[in-house]
C-alpha cells in the first residue's frame, strides 16, 4: 500500500464509520501506518466536516509533521499498537453501541454465529480498565489486542486492525454485528425460557 492517496482513504473511511452509526460527532478514529510514523484523524473534527487538511501526520512519539488541528486524542494507543504488531497497516476505533455496552459489561465478546468464527476466531477479548488518551490505555489495548484482528476496550469502545482502512473498517463493522448478535440471541433465549 502506498501513501498515494491515503489521507484520502482515511477520510472515506471516518465518514462511513460515522454513516454507518459506529461513531458519533467526532468520537473514534482512523489511522494508517505510513514510513516512520503514522497518518491519523485530527481531535474533535466531526467526520462530516473532516478533509484531507484534518488527516494528521505524526511520528512515533506524536510530534506532529503535516494536517490542520491536533492528532486524536486516543494517537498513543494507535502507535502502541503500530510499534507491536509489524503486519497492521491501519486501525478503526469506534464508539459503536452493541460493542461499548459489551465493554462495559463482559470480560471478553463470546462469539455466536459462524461467520464470526470464520473472521475473529474465538472470543473477542475486552481490555484491562485505563483512562482516555494515556500511554496505560495504549498499553492495556495493545495487551488486550496481542496477535488478534480486534479488541474491546474497557468501558469505552472496540478497535480492529487490519492491511488497509477498509479492511480495518469492514472488521469494526463485524465487531459491532457481532456484538448486537450476542445481545439478541441472550435475549431470545431469556425469553424462550420464561414461556415455557
Ligand atoms: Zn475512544
Amino acid at each position: 500500500m502506498g501513501a498515494y492517496g491515503l489521507p484520502r482513504r482515511l477520510v472515506e473511511a471516518a465518514r462511513a464509520m460515522a454513516q454507518r452509526g459506529l461513531a458519533r460527532g467526532s468520537s473514534g478514529n482512523v489511522s494508517a501506518r505510513i514510513e516512520g510514523g503514522i497518518l491519523i484523524t485530527a481531535s474533535g473534527v466531526p467526520y462530516e466536516r473532516l478533509s484531507e487538511d484534518g488527516i494528521v501526520e505524526i511520528d512515533f512519539e506524536g510530534k506532529k509533521r503535516s494536517g490542520e488541528g491536533e492528532p486524536s486524542s486516543e494517537w498513543r494507543m494507535h502507535v502502541e499498537i503500530y510499534r507491536r504488531r509489524r503486519d497492521a497497516a491501519a486501525i478503526v476505533h469506534t464508539h459503536s453501541p452493541y460493542a461499548t455496552a459489551a465493554a462495559i459489561a463482559l470480560k471478553s465478546l463470546p462469539i455466536v454465529h459462524d461467520e464470526g468464527k470464520i473472521l475473529f476466531g474465538g472470543e473477542i477479548p475486552v481490555s484491562e480498565h485505563a483512562p482516555p488518551g494515556t500511554w496505560e490505555l495504549a498499553r492495556a489495548a495493545a495487551d488486550g489486542l496481542g496477535a488478534g484482528s480486534a479488541v474491546l476496550i474497557a468501558r469505552h469502545g472496540a478497535v480492529t486492525v487490519g492491511d488497509t482502512p477498509e479492511e480495518a473498517l469492514s472488521l469494526a463493522e463485524k465487531v459491532e454485528e457481532m456484538a448486537q448478535l450476542f445481545w439478541l440471541s441472550r435475549f431470545l433465549e431469556e425469553e424462550h425460557v420464561k414461556r415455557r
